[in-house]
């Protein structure tokens, strides 16, 4: 039967182990009883020391990756779907959050890096690179089109370390080798469309400063049918910080031939080492198939009261808002997976909160089934939710129904805007994109 240390932030956290009838997680005594030790899920406490299950924990199997990413592993390691176990060890070393896997009889601790290299700026043909007038990490108005590979220095070097933009040397033929290697390299990322992380290794003389993977990079997809995701998604990011939304930092960026990246920095990963982060599908046993779809923004309420203790207010006040935002850009592909808490212990308490929002995109635009309105229910719909549904949800959430009509009077501030964001970044369904928040923001106006 196989076995697996299980380190959290680089220390031995406890065991992971294949038996006749499940799995066994058995925290290490020292680890459980060390002072500032983080529980290796917010639903296995440290004060208990052994936890069991019939089929895999769902905070290690929500750690396996989905969709392309699992196919690409699966072609190259020859493991089948339902070896959760061998899928695990073989491709789950490095995760999203603070959990390392590692195989008991090889307990090495090799830190491991994809590396994508930036091209020097004196080698980089600028031709093909399209221009544009506002800046493609703020999108607020830059001097001189085009200037700076599209960005403000002072947001160059906020996102990236350095005052101008790394071009990195990808191209759309190498996307699926640098996973496979990626993989090979045991770093999983979860999520259906392609993306690694890396970390960005400039090639100028004048190098910057570079933590290991620190960047989630999405290349747009190849398929004709999700063009422009990646432009889209970065708009959409743009917009939640607009309404002063906790938003993972990003930007935009292209490739030597015009290809553009959505590239966003990794919360969980600071200099004083990995935080820890869960995903809703993790917290809520909802790691298999299509379980992350199944289920209410309501369950997520509850999700925060339980384990934000003292702080849930403000973040269910977030979660309401980005639920609002969602429902604008039509975005139904919230589902648990595309919602995680993050947690330290920085003194006696533990604390929780809402991670910074990501993968907002309008996926009304990209999947042809998306008839629905929310991936997750809102206030026992996932269609024709309008205003009352959103009153209810407030509601639900103890918050003033005020807290709507603040967030879309917020949002009107935009409204100028997003028609002249959309024809700067070349959007092509600018005009169904403006059509839809206005139409879906006269349905939430109060009649
Ligand atoms: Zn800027």
């Amino acid at each position: 039967m196989r076995k697996a240390n299980i380190f959290i932030n680089s220390k031995l956290a406890g065991s992971l182990e294949e038996t006749v009838s499940g799995y066994i997680f058995r925290y290490d005594p020292a680890y459980a009883g060390s002072y500032n030790s983080l529980p290796v899920s917010l639903t296995m406490p440290l004060t208990q020391l052994e936890h069991t299950s019939k089929s895999l924990h769902h905070v290690f199997n929500g750690l396996i990756p989905e969709g392309l990413l699992l196919d690409i592993a699966q072609t190259k390691l020859n493991l089948e779907t339902k070896d959760r176990m061998g899928l695990l060890l073989a491709l789950c070393r490095d995760n999203i959050g603070a959990i390392e896997v590692h195989h008991e009889e090889t307990n090495d601790k090799i830190s491991v890096t994809g590396q994508l290299h930036s091209i020097p700026p004196e080698d980089i043909n600028r031709d093909n690179i399209p221009k544009h007038g506002f800046c493609l990490c703020c999108l607020k108005p830059l001097n001189a089109i085009g200037e700076n590979f599209n960005y403000h220095p002072e947001c160059s070097l906020q996102l990236f370390g350095s005052k101008t933009p790394p071009v990195l040397d990808l191209s759309e033929t190498t996307f699926e080798s640098i996973v496979g290697e990626q993989l090979g390299m045991k770093m999983s990322l979860t999520g259906v469309q392609i993306k690694f992380s890396g970390n960005i290794v400039s090639l100028a003389k004048r190098q910057t400063h570079i933590f290991p993977n620190q960047y989630i990079i999405k290349p747009d997809p190849i398929n004709e049918n999700y063009k422009q995701l990646a432009i889209f998604e970065q708009l959409c990011m743009h917009l939640s910080r607009s309404l002063r939304l906790r938003t993972a930092e990003s930007g935009l960026l292209y490739l030597p031939n015009g290809y553009p990246v959505f590239i966003t920095k990794r919360f969980d990963r600071a200099k004083s080492g990995k935080i820890s982060v869960e995903d809703f599908t993790q917290i809520f046993f909802k790691t298999e198939g299509h379980d992350k779809y199944m289920g209410s923004i309501e369950q997520i309420v509850q999700g925060i009261r339980k384990y934000c203790g003292r702080f849930a207010l403000p973040n269910i006040q977030e979660l309401y808002k980005v639920t609002v935002l969602n429902y604008l850009i039509g975005n139904a592909d919230n589902h648990f997976r595309n919602f995680s808490l993050v947690y330290q212990k920085p003194g006696d308490e533990l604390l929780v909160s809402l991670a910074p929002f990501y993968d907002l995109v309008p996926s009304k635009f990209y999947v042809a089934r998306d008839k629905e309105e929310t991936a997750l229910s809102i206030s026992g719909k996932k269609k024709t939710i309008g205003r009352a549904g959103f009153v209810q949800l407030a509601e639900y959430c103890r918050l003033p129904v005020k807290e709507l009509d603040e967030t879309l009077g917020r949002f009107d501030t935009l409204l100028a805007k997003i028609p002249i964001w959309l024809d700067d970044l070349g959007i092509r369904q600018k005009d169904d994109f403006s059509h839809l928040i206005n139409e879906r923001l006269k349905l939430l106006r109060r009649e």
